[in-house]
C-alpha cells in the first residue's frame, strides 16, 4: 500500500477520477521535500484515496498514477500483470513473430505504465524511462518483460535517469561519463539489429540510433504509401532518418528516391538498407542537409518530384509553440508543393500532440492556396495499436498522417 499520502489541491481529483496519469507539482498541497524518486504515493482529496502512483522529484509531473485501485499493491505483480496485458494487445493485434518482427511493446500511459517505452526488434527489447522514478522499479519491469517475451537481450536508452542518486555509487568508480545506454539483461544486441517491417528488412541502430532505434509509429503508414509509389518517377522523403518511407516508396515502384535528413549516421544506414531490400544505392539519392534548406536548393535548380512525403520532428512541444508551429508546417508544405508536379501524391505527417489533424490541414490547406495547387485528401490515417492512446489522455493521440494528390 503507499506509505506516504498527498493531498490534492480543491477540485483537482476530478481528473484523476477520470484516469489522467499525471498530478502536476501545483497540484499538491504540501509537495514534500525529502521524498525520493520512484517512492509510491497515494493521493487524497480530503485524507481520501483518490490514486496512487510514482514519485519524481526533479519533474514538472511529480506523480505519474499507476492505479485507482485502493487495493493494488505496486510490486513486481503489478508490473508483471501490467506488461502482460500490453503483450497481449500486441499479440492479439500486432503480431510481432511473422513478417513483421517489431513493435512497441509498452507505450507509457496508454498501457497504464506511464513513462514505460518498450520497443521490440526481433529478439531485443529496448527500454526508454522518461521518469527518474521508475529507476527503482526497473529490476522488476526487466523480469516482466523476460517472463511475457521470448528475448535474447534488453538493452536501456533511460539516458535520462543513468545519474539517479540511487545510483551515484555504482557510478563513481567509472572513469568516463556513462554511456548513452547498455545492455540490462542477456547479451549484447547486434550492431545493427535488422528487422522485418511487412516484408521490408530494416537495420536498427539501438545505441545510438535516434529515440529507441527506429519510428516504429510509422509502421502501417510506411505500408500504405507503397501502393502511392507504384509508377512514379522521382520521389523525394524529407526527414528520413534511416530510410523507412523511401524503402516503402521504392518496394512500392517508385524508380528514383531521394532522402534527405540532417543525421548524417541514419543516412548511411538508409543506404545499407536499400541493400538489405536488394536496391542498388547508386540508383537513388542521399543528401545530409536542412530539409528547408534542400527544397529551396531543388526550387532554385527547377526540380520536380511527383511523390514527396514529410515526417519532420514535433513543431510544437507545449501549447505556447502551436501558433509558430503551425506557422511552420505552412512554409515547409508550402516549400514542398513548389516542387510537387501535377498529378503528384504529398504524404505529410505530424507528430505535434498539441496540434490537431484540423489545425494541421489548415496549415496545408494555406500553403495550397499560396502555390494555387489543388490538393485531393485521399487517405487520413493515425497511430497504429501497438501505440494505443488512453481516452482520458488525449495528450497521447499525437500522430496524424494524409496522403494528398494535387492537382493536374
Ligand atoms: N520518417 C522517419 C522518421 C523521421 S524522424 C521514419 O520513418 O523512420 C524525424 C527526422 O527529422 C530525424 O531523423 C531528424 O534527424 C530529422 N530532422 C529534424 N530536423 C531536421 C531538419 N531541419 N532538416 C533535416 N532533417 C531534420
Amino acid at each position: 500500500m503507499g506509505q506516504v499520502k498527498l493531498e490534492l489541491q480543491k477540485e483537482l481529483a476530478r481528473h484523476l477520477r477520470g484516469g489522467h496519469p499525471w498530478v502536476y507539482r501545483r497540484a499538491l498541497e504540501k509537495p514534500p521535500a525529502d521524498l525520493a524518486a520512484g517512492a509510491i504515493v497515494d493521493v487524497t482529496e480530503r485524507g481520501k484515496f483518490v490514486a496512487r502512483g510514482y514519485f519524481d522529484p526533479s519533474s514538472a509531473v511529480r506523480v505519474r498514477i499507476l492505479t485507482r485501485d485502493p487495493a493494488e499493491a505496486i510490486g513486481p505483480l503489478f508490473w508483471r500483470r501490467r506488461i502482460a496485458r500490453a503483450v497481449a494487445l500486441r499479440r492479439a493485434y500486432t503480431p510481432f513473430e511473422g513478417e513483421t518482427d517489431c513493435a512497441r511493446l509498452v507505450h507509457g500511459e496508454g498501457d497504464g505504465l506511464p513513462g514505460v517505452v518498450v520497443d521490440l526488434y526481433s529478439k531485443w527489447a529496448v527500454l526508454k524511462l522518461y521518469s527518474k522514478g521508475l529507476v527503482p522499479h526497473r529490476s522488476h519491469i526487466l523480469d516482466a518483460l523476460r517472463g511475457e517475451v521470448g528475448l535474447e537481450g534488453i538493452y536501456g536508452r533511460d539516458e535520462e535517469v543513468e545519474v539517479a542518486a540511487d545510483e551515484e555509487n555504482e557510478l563513481a568508480d567509472r572513469e568516463s561519463p556513462p554511456a548513452k545506454g547498455q545492455v540490462l539483461w542477456g547479451k549484447e544486441p547486434p550492431d545493427p539489429i535488422v528487422v522485418r517491417e511487412h516484408g521490408m528488412r530494416i537495420a536498427v541502430d539501438v545505441r545510438a540510433g535516434q529515440k529507441t532505434g527506429y519510428f516504429l509509429d510509422q509502421r502501417e503508414n510506411r505500408l500504405a504509401l507503397r501502393r502511392f509509389a507504384q509508377g512514379r518517377a522521382r520521389a523525394l522523403n524529407c526527414f528520413s532518418y534511416t530510410g523507412g518511407f523511401s524503402l516503402a516508396a521504392a518496394l512500392g515502384g517508385a524508380a528514383e528516391v531521394i532522402s534527405v535528413d540532417r543525421d548524417a549516421a541514419a543516412l548511411r544506414l538508409a543506404r545499407r538498407n536499400f541493400e538489405l531490400n536488394g536496391l542498388d544505392p547508386a540508383k537513388h539519392g542521399f543528401v545530409t542537409a536542412d530539409v528547408l534548406d534542400h527544397l529551396a536548393e531543388r526550387r532554385s535548380e527547377q526540380a520536380r518530384f511527383d511523390l514527396i512525403v514529410l515526417d519532420p520532428p514535433a513543431f510544437a512541444k507545449s501549447q505556447k509553440a502551436v501558433p509558430a508551429a503551425l506557422d511552420g508546417y505552412a512554409s515547409l508544405h508550402r516549400a514542398a508543393l513548389q516542387l510537387l508536379a501535377p498529378g503528384g501524391i504529398l504524404a505529410t505527417a505530424s507528430c505535434s500532440a498539441r496540434v490537431t489533424p484540423e489545425e494541421f490541414v489548415g496549415a496545408v490547406r494555406e500553403a495550397a492556396l499560396k502555390t494555387r495547387s489543388d490538393l485531393q485528401l485521399l487517405e487520413e490515417r493515425r497511430q497504429p495499436p501497438d501505440h494505443p492512446v488512453l481516452l482520458a489522455f488525449p495528450e497521447g493521440r499525437y500522430l496524424k498522417f494524409f496522403i494528398f494528390r494535387k492537382g493536374d
